[in-house]
């Protein structure tokens, strides 16, 4: 096998220089601290800090349009009688199959409890029976946990008062449909972004402090539960800036997705299995009976195996969800958003099977941030799903992701108090050295064709399974796709393919060099986890002499 450390050289240098003024306007502003996202986590970041600074808070679609907003399940906090946050810190080291930092768990579970209430005293309405939260079951929970709103709205619900906070107040400068390309650095700390508006302006916004909440990167893969803004933006530009990355292999994939080809595809809740819908195969059986104590609550991980298990023997790409046996009221109440989403696809949920299939939903992989959101760059935060703090280890558990970002959000907000107090109070002019020649840029046509390949391989060759050969195959595809670009002209699709690319490589180096099957990462030629030389964290970094990144493992900071 190959010993961890330093992987094999080679890969296209992703610092070509990413933006050209090229006859541009170029407008400044400065804040003391700017947040790019606006989902929950960069939300959260946003309304704490502006409590005590000017804000900016940029995002490259609307409000509406992120991953946050269309989560359904809910958010997982010890709420309670028979919880605590010791039960819950278990059952997530459990679901991170042994990759977990157990300090960073400790502080998502035991702050967990205080971020719900504080959603609730900012106007969340959480679902409520008799005057009490009602607590939903999900997948590798040992009790019900789960807090809600709006049966399975809750992302829309959460993002609407999180925003209204926001709104209530003077001092966050919301700029939404803006791209931000790059982070600014200077003198080794990040001292703002440069980003890209609808009408090809550019705007270099220079803070004191940056947090970085781009969510994820779901858009790498062909099908995918992620909104068309998860295309890993954050992880790139962190990249770029010099930041660490973290468990790049690592990309949950949810086991039940509403098969078919859109792209995002309908994502079909766990808490529908959580109350008490089936998994079926073509024959009608119930194959996670008899596969797993928790039977269709098992982690996700081990249930997108059970259903390869089922594809490869059975010749299909489908299985079925049945929520036949509940009650129809129930299921239309509790279940509106996936019930009206079935509807207009010509599904039934209360009389028809409904078939599913996993798709690329959650990315475990990113920027290393310790348990106050600090990267490894001085100025630069990351929290949300951009970050990597080991809370979720080899497989995230349920519900536990908008927790991270109300968690991490709001510790990345006391840790800016410490940096602002110490930091330059002045916001010092940069020198830009942005590149002057006017680009021609990739015709869309090529640009598509290369974001439908990089899908592609990565879903045919990285997906639920890899080994060798076929990651083999994935690099030498995402650099025939590299090398068919010329450097990007001032366009979102452009900039976002370079983005895409950037972060497939990441995931198929690091997949390459994790020659083990761990949570959601499965090697077909090493089926086995392999504690004795796998137990740790492979990470990547760009080397600043060749621009070409370093891939990393170390033994350190894994917990028990
Ligand atoms: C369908 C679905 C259902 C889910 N359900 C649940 C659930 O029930 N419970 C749970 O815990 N988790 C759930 N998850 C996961 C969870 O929703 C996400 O992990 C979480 O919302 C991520 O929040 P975030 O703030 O990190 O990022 P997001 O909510 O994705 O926000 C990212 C923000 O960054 C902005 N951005 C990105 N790139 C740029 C750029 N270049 N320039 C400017 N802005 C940029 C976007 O515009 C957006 O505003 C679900 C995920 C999906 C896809």
């Amino acid at each position: 096998m190959t010993e961890p450390g330093r992987s094999e050289p080679g890969l296209p240098n992703p610092l070509a220089p990413l933006v050209s003024q090229g006859g541009a306007d170029v407008r400044f502003s400065s804040y003391d601290v700017l947040v790019i996202g606006g989902g929950i986590a960069g939300l959260t970041a946003a309304v704490g800090a502006a409590r005590r600074w000017n804000v900016g808070l940029i995002t490259k679609g609307t409000l509406d349009q992120t991953t946050t907003f269309l989560a359904q399940g809910g958010i997982a906090a010890a709420l309670g009688p028979y919880d605590s946050p010791e039960l819950h810190l278990k059952d997530t080291l459990e679901a991170g199959v042994g990759l977990c930092d157990d300090e960073a768990v400790r502080v998502l579970v035991e702050e967990g409890p205080a971020r719900v209430r504080d959603l609730e005293r900012m106007g969340t309405k959480f679902d409520r029976r008799d005057g009490k939260l009602i607590l939903g079951s999900e997948g590798a929970h040992s009790v019900p946990r789960v807090v809600h709103a709006g049966g399975d709205a809750t992302g829309s619900v959460v993002a609407g008062a999180l925003a209204d906070a926001m709104s209530s107040g003077t001092r966050v400068q919301l700029h939404e449909n803006e791209f931000v390309i790059d982070l600014l650095m200077d003198a080794g700390r990040c001292v703002g972004a440069i980003s890209l508006d609808r009408e090809g302006g550019l705007t270099v916004s220079l803070a004191r402090a940056v947090v970085l909440a781009c969510g994820g990167a779901g858009q790498v893969f062909a099908r995918t539960t992620n909104p068309a803004v998860a295309t890993g933006d954050g992880h790139a530009m962190a990249y770029r800036a010099g930041a660490v990355m973290r468990d790049m292999e690592f990309m949950q994939f949810h086991p039940t997705a509403f098969y078919g080809t859109e792209n995002p595809t309908l994502l079909v809740t766990e808490a529908l299995r959580g109350e008490g819908a089936y998994l079926r195969d073509d024959g009608g059986e119930r194959f996670m009976v008899g596969s797993h104590p928790r039977a269709e609550l098992a982690p996700r991980d081990v249930v997108v195996r059970h259903i390869k298990r089922v594809f490869e023997r059975d010749g299909t790409d489908h299985v079925w969800l049945d929520a036949r046996h509940l009650e129809c009221d129930f299921l239309r109440e509790r279940f509106p958003t996936v019930y009206t989403g079935l509807e207009k696809r010509g599904f039934d949920l209360c009389t028809q099977l409904i078939p599913v299939a996993p798709a690329s939903h959650y990315f475990i992989g990113g920027v290393l941030t310790d348990t106050w959101g600090r990267t490894t760059i001085p100025g630069l935060y990351a929290c949300g799903e951009t970050a990597n703090t080991g809370i979720h280890g080899a497989n995230r558990l349920a519900s536990n992701s908008l927790l991270e970002g109300l968690v991490f959000g709001e510790r990345t907000v006391r840790d800016l108090e410490r940096y602002l107090a110490v930091a330059d109070p002045a916001v010092r002019k940069i020198r830009l050295n942005l590149a002057q020649e006017m680009r021609e840029g990739n015709d869309p046509a090529v640009v598509a064709e290369g974001r439908t390949a990089v899908g592609r391989l990565m879903t045919d060759w990285c997906g639920i399974v890899r080994e060798r050969a076929g990651l083999e195959r994935v690099r030498v595809g995402l650099a025939a796709v590299r090398q068919s670009l010329a450097p990007p002209a001032l366009t979102v699709a452009e900039l976002e393919l370079v983005n895409l690319l950037t972060v497939a490589e990441h995931i198929v180096e690091s997949a390459a060099v994790r020659e083990e099957s761990r949570g959601v990462h499965l090697r077909s030629d090493y089926p086995e986890r392999d504690d004795d030389h796998w137990r740790r964290h492979i990470s990547i970094h760009r080397d600043p002499v060749t621009g070409g990144p370093i891939v990393q493992s170390s033994a350190g900071e894994v917990g028990s």
